[in-house]
Formats: structure tokens, sequence, C-alpha cells
């Protein structure tokens, strides 16, 4: 990954296994070997008990209660913000706007920022490899505003093509919107250089880190992006929790994209002025127990280490390639020298969802499909693929058992 790893001590599973209850769990009478993690990550004790122990000793609203109850909702919930924003090395915590995950996020910026931005001739640049949460906002705002979408190709290996990108980096471009890792390929986009070449040329730039924030450490000062969206499901944290961070002066400067409760300063039938980011853009009542629970995420994996998690994933990683390698007739889409713990495949003459259901069958969880990624599928010209993506927490073991479950189900299905 794009970490140094080498140094730091990878995390040895049987010392976290045990704060993940549903990993103890069994399907189809088998036991659960959870290689899905780049869809929803597993949710560990910590963050349970926190959104718990908010139903159970201080729910209440945020913001707006004098009481005991109340100010301690909003002491947690503001809290996470704090965490999150050491998390991802954040300069004030008002850059950080909590959203429902990263579609919330990207649409945030493309309604409030975007669609005032652009004019007919205007272009957003992405990449030939971005899930449609960063393809299908910024073809709905270029249609309402006559702009275009330019796209950014990749290589066979599923690296961008940088020079390719830079290039494409013309007058026009007024936005470009690019993942940090790939959710099918695993590639770990070279953001930095991504970031500066925009910057150098005073174009915006919004990073989609669903796929990096759980697996490598980040600091998006250093990045230099404009934007960078991440999702609370995937980082241990409970679903429906995103944040969307931004410079302060784009925060400043965007309009409101939800109006309503908690967003205003003062109102009257006449007109309305807004509070400060971040809380301009949090209209109504939040998912308070779900920030609570981020919030302890995010004290779980720093617990942790994310440079240790990187490094254990890498080791996982290195050793699930070496294994499914040898596997008969098996193609693995994404072989980026830097990528992280998600590994696409397909094995000659069988179906992604055959084999997936078959996998489950075995108590393998595994992705098929297109992985809300369509035109990376047209690109291999393929309609799915099969997706195993590892976490810290799983093991060697556990990826002798999914290779042997697939041998099992590779001599049915031939
Ligand atoms: N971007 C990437 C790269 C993803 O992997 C995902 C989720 O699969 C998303 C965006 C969307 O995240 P969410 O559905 O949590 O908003």
């Amino acid at each position: 990954m794009t970490a140094p790893t080498s140094r730091v001590q990878p995390i040895d599973p049987a010392t976290v296994r045990g704060d993940f209850p549903v990993l103890a769990r069994q399907v189809h009478g088998k036991p659960l070997t959870y290689l899905d993690s780049a869809n929803t990550g597993q949710t560990p004790n910590a963050v349970i008990e926190a959104v718990d122990s908010y139903y159970r000793q201080f729910n209440a609203n945020v913001a707006r209660a004098v009481h005991q109850l109340g100010d301690e909702a909003t002491t947690a919930y503001e809290g996470a913000r704090d965490k999150l924003a050491a998390f991802i090395g954040a300069n004030t915590r008002e850059e950080l706007v909590f959203t429902s995950g990263t579609t919330q996020a990207i649409n945030l910026v493309a309604y409030s920022y975007a669609l005032p931005h652009l004019k007919p001739g205007d272009a957003i640049l992405v990449t030939q490899m971005e899930h449609h949460a960063n393809i299908v906002p910024w073809q709905l705002v270029c249609e309402r505003t006559g702009a275009t979408l330019k796209v950014a190709p990749i290589t066979e290996s599923g690296e961008l093509i940088v020079d390719e990108f830079v290039k494409a980096l013309t007058p026009e471009v007024k936005l470009a919107a690019f993942t940090h890792v790939s959710n099918v390929l695993g590639t770990v986009n070279p953001v930095r250089e991504l970031a500066k070449a925009c910057r150098q040329r005073g174009i915006a730039s919004l990073i989609d880190g669903s796929q990096a924030a759980p697996h490598l450490p980040l600091d998006v000062k250093a990045i230099g992006c404009d934007f960078y969206a991440i999702t609370g499901h995937k980082m241990a944290g409970p679903t429906g929790t995103g944040v969307l961070w931004a410079r302060r002066e784009h925060l400043d400067a965007m309009p409101p994209f939800f109006g309503g409760g908690e967003m205003i300063r003062e109102v009257s039938f006449e007109g309305t002025t807004f509070a400060d980011p971040p809380h301009k853009f949090e209209a109504g009542t939040p998912n308070i127990s779900g920030f609570v629970g981020l919030g302890a995420a995010v004290d779980y994996l720093t617990g942790l280490g994310m440079e240790r998690i990187a490094a254990t994933e890498q080791e996982l990683l290195a050793y699930a390639t070496e294994k499914l390698s040898a596997v008969p007739g098996l193609r693995i889409f994404g072989t980026a020298p830097h990528k992280a713990a998600v590994i696409s495949f397909l094995i000659e003459g069988a179906h992604a969802h055959d084999l997936a259901t078959m996998l489950d069958l075995q108590g393998v969880a595994v992705r098929s499909g297109h992985h809300c990624a369509h035109p990376l599928m047209q690109f291999y010209g393929v309609p799915a693929t099969v997706r195993a993506s590892l976490a810290f927490y799983n093991t060697p073991e556990e990826v002798d058992r999914f290779i042997e479950a697939l041998a099992t189900v590779r001599k049915l299905l031939m």
C-alpha cells in the first residue's frame, strides 16, 4: 500500500477476532469466513456498546436540549467529530460535515459546489475505475449545467494512467473526482500527485476515500485535495454514517444542500440566515447514535494503529494472491503493485454469481456482481466478477478455507 508497512508489527488476528461477535457465527452449518469487508466492514464490541449506551443512557437530541441528557448526547456526537478530524488529519473540526455516507458526501459537493460553479462547456474529470457514487452525481450535475464528463483511462492491470489524467486536466475542467482506492481492483491511486496536478491548474479535486479510510493512515492536509469523502460502515462503524471533509473556504462559500432545523442562525418569512459550517450542511436530527458509534470505531482503529492494520492486510493480500494464482483458470482483475486487500476474479467457465452462491454454502461470504462499477466492468468486457476483500481480522486459515471451498465449487461447476 502507500505507506511503508515493513517496520511495523502486524496484528495477530487471534487478539482481535474476539472483538467482533459476528465472526464467531456459523452459516449453513459452517464457520463463517467473512471476505466481504470492502462491502461492509464488521463491527467491534466497542462500537456496538457505544451505540447501545447512547440508547440506554443518554438518548436525546443534539444541540437543542439544555438538559443533562441532551448535553451528554451533544458531547458524544461532537466528540466524534473531533476524533474523525484527528483520524483524517484535518486542520479543524469545522471542516468535517457529517453525512449518511460517501454517497451523500459526494452529492453534497455535486449540488452545493459543482452546480453553482459549472456552465456549458465546462467539464468534470473522473477515472475509469470509479464507483457509481463518484459518477452518477456528476452526470446529474452535467445534465443540469451543460457541462460534460471526461474519463481518465486505466491500464489492463488496473492502474490509472497518470500522464493521461494530467493531460486531461484542460482549462475547461473545473473539478476532478477520483477514488483513493478502487473497490474492485484494490488499486491505490497516487492521490497526492493527482491532487497536486489539479491544484497547479486551479482545478478542485474530490477524493472518494471509502476504501482507503479503513485500511491506511490518512492525512488530507498532506494529500492536498479540496474534498475527501468517507463512509462509516466500511471502517468498523455503523451504517448510515459518513463524512465530507472540505477546505473551509469551500464550506464557507457553498450554499446549503438541505434546509430545515439545526442548520440556521435566524429564520423569518422574509428570509433565513444560516449557521456556520459544518452545521449549515447538517439539517434535521442527525444519526446521533451512528456517530457516537463511529467515534468509538475511530478509537478502536486508532488503538490498533492504521500502520499495523495496513501491514497486516498486506501480508494477507500477498498470501491470498499467491494461493488464488495457483487455481487453474482463475483470472485476477487488478494487479497494480500498490493495492489494498481486495481481489476480484473470475474462473473460466463459471458465472460469478454461481461461484459466490456456492461459496456461501461453504460458509464463505464474498461479493459477486458489478460492484457498482459498470464502466469498469465494460472496460474489462465482463458483466461481473467475484470479489474477496480482506480485513485485519481475517486469518491465513480463513484464506485456506476459502481456497479449499473454491476447489470444491470448481469441481461441482466444471
Ligand atoms: N465509493 C466506493 C469506492 C465504495 O466502495 C462505496 C461503497 O461500496 C461507495 C463509494 C459508496 O459508499 P456508501 O454506499 O456507503 O455511500
